[in-house]
């Protein structure tokens, strides 16, 4: 049973073929087996599961059980989760226990979930291949010797892997998409601002966004319906209304108008990954669809005005490890100054410590014009591409990633190389807007994804895109589980 989706699962359950027990029982057997050597989960919560599970049944037996009633999932270990550890990857966090839980998580729990347990990421969400952890690297269930992407690359592994039916993430540049292009499943990043921040350890708050890792978008919408939405305890929460977003999904895509971005398609793209998004652009025409080329003219210097802003925003967040609160206190300081020196010299990894160099160094008196203000005036540049581009078409479609997953350990000594895996995917981060990777292809038996953008808060359009393809097409049901 375990190798459905979300979707199939919640009609399963429904129809009583199985119960809550018997299918979280079935992911800790499948978990026990795997975990050891792919590491997707840092943590696994055996018993709050199960005790869930029962609860879901019973809640089920008395008629009340929502479309997520005892489907068991994961979250991302950013996710503040209350009685349980959340350590975002970092040292720092090792022995931190939430006292809360995120708003996400809450509005999981409401809706009847079952928590498997924490997936590993990137230390504090900064990596595109899941390598900088303190846990160790997750290993990408299509080929061992290979990344899932990053930071969600535990959520991502284990979506692949039937680890659990589907899995919570975070994108600030990339995070969601790429790991979701390199384990060929799904991944949808929202508009910043549609799913609640509050509760989610911080990054770059003004780029960071919750989203889902699902196998396929009928999956992500039901997972949406239950995260989007209005948080008062998030001040950059949106108020616009959170929608059902599984009422559009079978729309037909006659008369959809997909622009093509001519700097998606350049210099550095493999061409067998090109030659699958272009079928995959085709199929969208068998569909209805009609296909324009449009420009995104500053979309060259989307890398490096995020590698300013992120690192600057960075900065600021993480000057809260300090030693004296909570997470990681070095031994024996003997004096204040000393136990912030080594508290955080210790308790960082060497991609955390150097985002919080850059970062303050380019908010420093002297250096803010210069670097952070340019950023944001090109920030609003890239902002001002997709705006002109929407005025002539419906969605963006190009690729995820240049290429499939890469080997571990090949890209680890230099940071530039690991900065540029977000090329396609970090201009949206900066815009604000939704987007969603899906499986598009199989490049030398790895998986390619399909990049997805859309308007500000067309999650449903964009759902009922990807879900159409999937009608269409078997990519996303494509699994490295034998
Ligand atoms: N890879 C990018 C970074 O390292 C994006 C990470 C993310 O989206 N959390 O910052």
């Amino acid at each position: 049973m375990i190798e459905l989706g979300l979707a199939p699962l919640s009609r399963a359950l429904a129809k009583g073929e199985f119960s809550s027990v018997e299918l979280t029982q079935a992911y800790l057997q499948k978990i026990a087996q795997e975990n050891s050597d792919l590491n997707a989960y840092v943590t696994v919560c055996e018993e709050l599961a199960l005790s869930q599970a029962r609860a879901a049944d019973e809640a089920r037996s008395q008629g009340n059980a929502g479309p997520l009633t005892g489907i068991p999932i994961a979250h991302k270990d950013l996710f503040c989760t209350k009685g349980i550890r959340t350590a975002c990857g970092s040292k720092m966090l090792d022995n931190f226990i939430a006292p809360y839980d995120a708003t996400v998580v809450e509005n999981f729990i409401k809706a009847g979930t079952v928590t498997l347990g924490k997936t590993n990421m990137d230390e504090f969400a900064m990596g595109s291949s899941n390598e900088t952890s303190f846990y160790g690297p997750v290993k990408n269930p299509w080929n061992r010797n290979l990344v899932p992407g990053g930071s969600s690359g535990g959520s991502a592994a284990a979506v692949a892997a039937r680890l659990c039916a589907g899995a919570t993430a975070t994108d600030t540049g990339g995070s969601i998409r790429q790991p979701a292009s390199f384990t060929g499943i799904t991944g949808l990043k929202p508009t910043y601002g549609r799913v609640s921040r509050w509760g989610m350890v911080a990054f770059a708050s003004s780029l960071d966004q919750a989203g889902t890792m699902t196998q396929s978008a009928e999956d992500a919408a039901m997972m949406l319906n239950v995260m989007a939405g209005l948080d008062l305890k998030d001040s950059t929460s949106s108020d616009s209304a959170a929608e059902d977003y599984t009422k559009d999904l079978d729309k037909p895509l006659a008369g959809l108008k997909i622009g093509i971005p001519t700097q998606h398609f350049s210099e550095g793209l493999n061409a067998d990954v090109e030659k699958c998004i272009r079928d995959a652009i085709a199929e969208f025409e068998k569909l209805g669809a009609t296909v324009k080329e449009v420009s995104l003219d500053n979309s060259h210097l989307s890398v490096s005005a995020y590698y300013v802003i992120a690192p600057a925003e960075a900065s600021a967040n993480l000057s809260r490890y300090d030693g004296v609160r909570y997470g990681y206190r070095c031994k024996n300081p003997v004096n204040l100054e000393d136990m912030y020196k080594r508290t955080r010299s210790e308790g960082f990894g060497t991609e955390v410590k150097r985002r919080i160099m850059v970062g303050t160094y380019a908010l420093s008196a002297g250096y803010y014009d210069a670097y952070y203000i340019k950023a944001q005036k090109i920030r609003r540049l890239i902002k001002n591409d997709f705006q002109k581009a929407f005025e002539e078409v419906d969605v963006i479609m190009g690729p995820t990633s240049p290429h499939t997953a890469f080997a571990i350990g090949s890209k680890n000594d230099d940071p530039v190389t690991m900065y540029l895996e977000d090329i396609y995917t970090i201009a949206v981060n900066l815009a604000g807007l939704p987007g969603m990777s899906i499986p598009a292809g199989l490049v030398n038996g790895l998986p390619v994804g399909l990049q997805i953008v859309g308007k500000d808060f067309a999650e449903a359009q964009l759902l009922n895109v990807a879900h159409k393809f999937q009608q269409a097409t078997d990519w996303h049901t494509k699994s490295p589980v034998k």
